[in-house]
């Protein structure tokens, strides 16, 4: 027997969308034949494995229109984590003699996700440093491609082969300036391949903008209400990827595997209707991400929104998604502020989470050159589709206690 299952109670916030999203009922209702009647492999050769082929190749066109692609360019994986390492491995390693050569030198900005970080890592890369708002450093973007070119031309090194910058941070919410980024890319390493993980973008900008100047774009459903397990790589038609995974030669051969049909029926209904609602959804939920944390600044003391740049006229949140409430909170320590806020039914995050639940300290703050003492007391709020002015309500009501009492030396 199991035990209780977690419900939201009537006065909840669940705060905590860029861990992940509740699914949207209609991506549920999507995906519930093809666990069930239509339940064929998709690479069959009967009617009803061509009828699991058709909702694959329908998913494709919906996804590649709403992302600016060619259906051939969009590759389906098991989520965001297997997309950006498809992309980082597989255009580092694209002609090279062995899957497991690296063919050149792979670069990537600080604050990415592991899914980047440690690829890149793991192939002797490089990072970029970035601002004290999360942006790259546009400069020390150009000096390390300049530096690569000057050793390639001397033949001292092999090139870069990818510059991998996210396009939306998954902690503080920082947008990149991707377009400048590529125009760095595109003069200094005009071989290299752009890779953008816009896992955190895709429920607040356009994925089409990033298609336009990345050759690579990972997505994962169920940051947008789809389900968790499906993920997206667009690989833009000119651009060679080595698989990572050899077999049956699905996905173009690039991620061979049987297709989670129902997952990615689920996937491209819920991306659809996230960008029908885009417009709409990115106002009502700054809205409410301004409201918390106007709220939040007006009552805690000491607590300091993450990153914020601004002058007199308030805090300019221009370059974060829509979505993100990142805050450090002085002489508090995250875990215990999460603890009481979970039994106040507020759920949320100190930083990214990760399979252990347990708190990591955060290479983001650290790139971001936030204080050791102040990284202790972070906070991120995540907000989304199912979001609620009610919620907002709530967290604004017990967060300023919660942290009183922590600062009163209780539990
Ligand atoms: N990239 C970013 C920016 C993320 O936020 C995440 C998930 O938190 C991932 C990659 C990994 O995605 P998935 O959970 O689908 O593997």
């Amino acid at each position: 027997m199991g035990g209780p299952a977690v419900s939201l109670a009537s006065v909840s916030a669940y705060l905590d969308h860029a861990a992940t999203t509740p699914m949207r009922p209609e991506a549920v209702d999507a995906m519930l034949p093809f666990l069930d009647v239509r339940f064929a492999n998709p690479s069959g050769a009967h009617r009803m494995a061509r009828d699991a082929r058709r909702a694959i190749d329908d998913a494709r066109d919906e996804v590649a229109e709403l992302v600016g692609a060619h259906p051939r360019e969009v590759v389906f994986t098991s989520g965001g984590t297997e997309s950006d390492n498809l992309a980082v491995f597989g255009a580092a390693r694209a002609g090279a003699p062995a899957i497991t050569v690296a063919g050149g030198t792979v670069v990537c900005s600080a604050v990415e996700h592991h899914a980047v970080l440690d690829p890149v890592e793991s192939l002797g890369g490089c990072t970029v440093a970035v601002d004290a708002s999360g942006r790259v450093d546009l400069d020390d973007l150009a000096a390390v491609l300049e530096q690569e070119a000057a050793r390639e031309a001397a033949g001292e090194g092999p090139g870069v082969r990818i510059v991998s910058v996210m396009a939306a941070n998954n902690e503080v919410g920082t947008i990149q300036p991707l377009v400048e980024v590529a125009d760095a890319v595109r003069r200094l390493a005009p071989h290299a391949v752009l890779h953008t993980d816009a896992v955190q973008a895709f429920c607040w900008t356009d994925v089409a903008a990033l298609t336009a100047v990345a050759d690579l774009v990972s997505l994962s459903a169920h940051k947008f209400g789809g389900p968790k397990g499906v993920g997206v790589l667009v690989a833009k038609g000119d651009i060679t990827v080595a698989p990572r995974q050899l077999g049956g030669g699905q996905e173009r051969g690039l991620r061979s595997g049987t297709q989670n049909v129902a997952g990615i029926v689920a996937a491209a209904t819920a991306a659809r209707l996230t960008a029908e609602a885009r417009p709409v959804e990115v106002e009502r939920v700054a809205k409410l991400r301004d409201r918390l944390l106007d709220g939040l600044l007006a009552s805690v003391p000491g607590l300091v929104e993450t990153g914020a740049v601004g002058g007199a006229a308030g805090p300019d949140r221009r370059h974060r998604v829509a979505g993100t409430a990142h805050v450090c909170i002085e002489g508090v320590e995250s875990e215990a502020l999460l603890y009481l806020l979970e039994r106040s039914e507020v759920y949320a995050s100190a930083a990214s989470s990760c399979s252990s639940g347990a708190m990591e300290t955060s290479h983001v703050l650290a790139a971001m050159g936030v204080a050791p003492d102040l990284r202790g007391g972070s906070l991120r709020l995540s907000l989304g589709w199912s979001t609620t002015d009610a919620e907002i309500d709530h967290a604004l009501a017990v967060l300023p206690a919660a942290v009183e009492h922590l600062r009163a030396g209780g539990l």
